[in-house]
């Protein structure tokens, strides 16, 4: 039996030219489509491998993440983002203690997560911005799993976020201390 391939439109043999029956595309195409695929995941992996590396050298942070962490962070996130748990067509880096605040360039404070996810997240703290705009249920989750990589008990990684969060609380409260000052100067 032949079927029609819907990518080359060309005739061939199901059982020669098909990994099965039910597939659209014959095995050339089917194959050409997974290079293409991998040689997309590489070019992303890379880019962002090469922004994390600057950035990280910029803040002085430790650093030891290779192009292989990165790549494989990349086909475990499988297009999906860590925090939305939805599709995504341009996936980045996420430090979840951002490499200005201390944060490491190490697989254990890295997620992979949506672009303009990250952008709004620069607003708030990680785990806030995840229980009120995503799924309460994902953080612990996404704990276990940068501990797990870290290979570090999940409490110890629990308390260096809160001991985070906690420090960028205060700082935002200073901040607004600070500008609630400046206008009662400027009012008086
Ligand atoms: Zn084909």
């Amino acid at each position: 039996m032949n079927k029609v391939c819907t990518s080359c439109f060309e005739e061939k043999e199901i059982g020669l030219h098909y990994y099965n029956a039910s597939r659209y595309m014959c095995i050339d195409c089917e194959r050409e489509a997974a290079r293409e695929r991998m040689a997309s995941v590489q070019n992303k992996a890379g880019n962002a491998f090469r922004t994390a590396q600057k950035s990280a050298a910029k803040y002085g942070a430790y650093d030891n993440l290779s192009y292989d962490d990165v790549l494989y962070l990349f086909k475990l996130a499988g297009g999906i983002c860590s925090y939305t748990n939805q599709p995504s067509e341009c996936l980045s880096l996420e430090h979840v203690i951002p490499l200005s605040e201390g944060g490491t360039n190490t697989i254990d404070n890295i997620l992979v997560i949506d672009l303009e996810v990250n952008r709004q997240k620069r607003i708030t703290n990680m785990m806030d911005f995840i229980e009120e705009r995503y799924n309460p249920h994902s953080v612990l989750p996404l704990v276990k799993l940068l501990a797990t990589r870290g290979n570090m008990p999940y409490e110890q990684l629990y308390d260096r976020i809160f001991e985070y969060q906690k420090a960028e609380s205060e700082a935002q409260y200073r901040r607004l201390v600070e500008a609630t000052e400046r206008k009662k100067k400027v009012t008086a």
